[in-house]
């Protein structure tokens, strides 16, 4: 009698938790998640600044999977795990298992500070980097027509309220990206600083 695994999260942990199984014998898969596709979340900052579009950083896990007979892929949101009946339940349904997986990644956190998302907002999904990129686009477009020198420097607006390493990190790519935007954006201007500042 083959065993039934149910993975929750098509990302990195359980893509590749897929993978290790594609094909096993005795083995069925069911991969569920809330989005039909797997994105290469490292990728994100590109997006957010203009560089990349999101169809090149993401891709339908059914795709990936394809060559897997033994794996089936459906986009549910997981709500529960009823351990006693063995069961992961879905926004459309049960699934029963022998072996679960949550892969189910994490979300980011203001430490107490929700006030700040606003100024600060996430950066782990497609919807949240193009919300950043329509933002710093119209901060260029608004520096465009901003007589004061020190408004102009869009790229230092960009970066406020970054924290952390992860902060840093994103300051790091976000002050050489944004610098790339606001060249396209914006040819003719000059003080946004040199390409690799640091
Ligand atoms: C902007 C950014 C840059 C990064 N840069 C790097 C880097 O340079 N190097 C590096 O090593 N790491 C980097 N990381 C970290 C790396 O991307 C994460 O550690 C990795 O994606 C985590 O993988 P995961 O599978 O645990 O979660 P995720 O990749 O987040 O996947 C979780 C999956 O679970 C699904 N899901 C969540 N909840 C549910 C639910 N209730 N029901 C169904 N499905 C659900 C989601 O839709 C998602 O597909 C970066 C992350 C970000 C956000």
């Amino acid at each position: 009698m083959g065993k039934h695994v149910v993975i929750v999260g098509g990302g990195f942990a359980g893509l590749n938790a897929a993978k290790g199984l594609v094909n096993a014998p005795e083995i069925d898969v069911t991969l569920l998640d809330a989005r039909n596709h797997h994105l290469f979340q490292p990728l994100l900052y590109q997006v957010a600044t203009a560089g990349l579009s999101p169809a090149e950083i993401a891709a339908p896990i059914r795709a990936i999977l394809t060559y897997a007979r033994n794996i089936r892929v459906l986009q549910e949101q997981v709500v529960d795990v009823d351990l006693s009946r063995r069961m992961v339940v879905s926004d459309s349904g049960e699934h029963s298992y022998d072996y679960v997986l949550l892969a189910c990644g994490s979300k980011h956190a203001y430490f107490g500070h929700d006030a700040w998302e606003m100024h600060a907002p996430g950066l782990k999904t497609l919807e949240q980097a193009t919300a950043i990129r329509r933002r710093v686009l119209t901060a260029f477009e608004e520096a465009e027509k901003e007589a004061s020198p020190e408004r102009k420097r869009v790229a230092d607006l960009c970066d406020r309220g970054w924290g952390g390493d992860g902060g840093r990190t994103r300051r790091g790519h976000r002050r050489d990206e944004s610098f790339h935007a606001g060249e396209r954006f914006s040819p003719h201007r000059s003080h946004l600083g040199p390409r690799h500042p640091r």
